[in-house]
């Protein structure tokens, strides 16, 4: 713990000592860390280069107490941030350093399975892999699978819109989650999403899917699940360049296939992953290609005949197979295990996410190395291939000022030539603290103002993960400016439906 019941108790506090006691009598006092030391856990999620100590935690076990958490910091004009398991990558769980974290892994139960209709609904802490575990046995799975899913919860995976391998096939968090209880910045439980998955009226399900912990803390989570697929075949195929493995990839998808998941890495991310888990990939490879397929029998195996033709036709130097639990292990280890794996070879690195469109990942890579010569600074580069989905690994020693500054001038680079060719600032890691900056190089002022009218019809105090997704606070609560003003009447009633 945390905090004892005599500082709960209140006498010559401080207002966030105050605001401590009133939490301790909603969760129990042995749920709010106030020791410093402790505070120090949660100074940042999976980007550690932003660092801040939150003023108080608090661990609520149910909707309810986070409801009655959220009214107590509003009453104390106290800003609040959401925490799942702290694996983000682009800072959104940084705690605000006069705020309180609300981290929500007590919350981690299975509450409700429903094989007949494929539907469960889980609370925000549990974690994404837990859900398949716990219908595995009905022969069903749930699809979003970010190769954090042993650790996220599927709160941050709602809030941060996740993807994984196979959501190339499967398709993105927002395509598995059909409803969602809600805790409202000002403290209300609601529903958003009738558990269909295609409500009528205005998509609030969709709109608060990736929102980053800006409009509301999810309190439990309606998910699809998806029937286990009858057979699965995994196939690698080693390329001496990425740009040969990129036309394998675009060719499989001209070919009308596709895949569960098409991933690939080249020769650092492969020297990486070979140092960490022994994977076993073909010896001097620059790239490897991995491509799974799955489905009825029939159709996974007239399919991975074309595949291997294919990658064979792109130049493959070595293919191989699997058909077997075990030998896919394998094969999926040293993908899975990459981002980790570049802490062998290197003291820091940056895991930058951007996209661009299929078409231009050879250009992309080809850019990415001539940025990495110009800077001194070496790359990486493990892909979502199929999604034009980069995630390119800048490593650097942090001990050395200049290789820092290098590190993160050249992933900035990065970001511009995605964004150049027609991609994004992110495909799956959010914005965050970390992108908000780049937010003006995609959209304008118009566009930014626009969303910052969404957030502040959820969110007119500003209160709720301040300081994360805009570059520049304009609207609401947050800077007064020229458009501030108090919302009219009908917005509010815009929340509740
Ligand atoms: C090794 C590694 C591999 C990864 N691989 C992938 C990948 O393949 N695909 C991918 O998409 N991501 C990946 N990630 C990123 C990360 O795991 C995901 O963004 C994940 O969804 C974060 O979940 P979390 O529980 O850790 O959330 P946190 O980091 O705690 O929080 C993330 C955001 O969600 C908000 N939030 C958390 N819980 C709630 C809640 N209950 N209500 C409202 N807001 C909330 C926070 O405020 C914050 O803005 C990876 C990360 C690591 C470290």
């Amino acid at each position: 713990m945390i905090m004892d019941r005599a500082c709960a108790g209140g006498g010559e506090s401080s207002g966030m000592e105050q605001l401590a006691g009133v939490l301790a009598r909603i969760t129990g006092p042995e749920h709010v860390i106030t020791d410093p030391l402790e505070l120090r856990t949660y100074e940042c999620d999976g980007l550690t280069s932003h660092r801040s100590i939150p003023a108080l935690v608090v661990l609520p076990g149910s909707a309810e107490e986070t409801a009655a958490i959220v009214k107590a910091c509003v009453a104390a004009r106290t800003p609040f941030v959401a925490r799942g398991s702290g694996t983000g990558l682009s800072g959104g769980a940084l705690p605000h350093p006069s705020g309180v974290l609300i981290v929500m892994s007590r919350m981690r139960n299975v509450l409700e399975i429903d094989a007949l209709s494929r539907r469960a609904i889980v609370e925000p802490g549990v974690t994404n892999l837990n859900v398949s575990n716990a219908v595995k046995e009905l022969g069903l799975f749930y699809a979003p699978d970010p190769s954090s899913q042993v650790i996220c919860s599927v709160g941050g995976n709602v809030a941060e819109n996740s993807g994984g391998a196979h959501c190339l096939k499967y398709g993105f968090t927002v395509h598995h989650v059909t409803g969602l209880e809600i805790v409202t910045p000002s403290g209300e439980i609601t529903w958003l999403g009738d558990g269909t998955g295609v409500p009528a009226g205005y998509d609030l399900l969709g709109a608060f899917t990736g929102s980053e912990g800006t409009l509301g803390i999810v309190t439990k989570i309606a998910v699809k699940l998806t029937p286990i697929p009858q057979t699965v075949h995994t196939l690698l195929a080693a390329y001496t360049t990425t740009a040969e493995g990129g036309k394998a990839v675009s060719d499989i998808i001209a070919a009308g296939i596709t895949p569960a998941a098409i991933e690939m890495m080249d020769a650092l991310a492969i020297e990486a992953a070979e140092t960490a888990v022994r994977c076993g990939y073909p010896e001097n490879a620059g790239a490897v290609l991995i491509v799974e397929l799955d489905g009825p029998a029939s159709e996974v195996e007239a399919e991975l005949a074309t595949v291997r033709e294919i990658a064979q036709r792109a130049g493959a130097t070595e293919i191989r197979a699997a058909d077997d639990p075990a030998q896919r292990a394998v094969i999926w280890a040293g993908r899975k295990s990459a981002f980790a794996a570049v802490g062998r070879i290197s003291p820091s690195f940056i895991v930058q996410d951007g996209v661009v469109p299929r078409t231009a990942l050879g250009d992309v890579l080809a850019r990415i190395d001539q940025l990495s010569d110009e800077h001194g600074v070496r790359v990486a580069n493990v892909f979502h291939a199929g999604d034009g989905n980069l995630h390119p690994l800048v490593l650097y020693d942090d001990a050395s000022a200049a290789e820092t500054e290098a590190a993160e001038i050249l992933s900035g680079a990065i970001l511009d030539a995605c964004i150049e060719r027609g991609g994004s600032i992110t495909g799956e890691h959010g914005v965050g603290v970390d992108k908000s900056r780049y937010m003006p190089k995609m959209f304008t002022d118009e566009d930014l103002d626009t969303m910052q009218l969404v957030r502040c019809a959820f969110d007119p105090e500003s209160l709720c993960n301040p300081g994360k997704v805009f570059p520049t606070p304009r609207l609401c609560g947050e800077v007064p400016g020229a458009r501030r003003k108090p919302l009219p009447a009908g917005a509010e009633i815009f929340l509740w439906i």
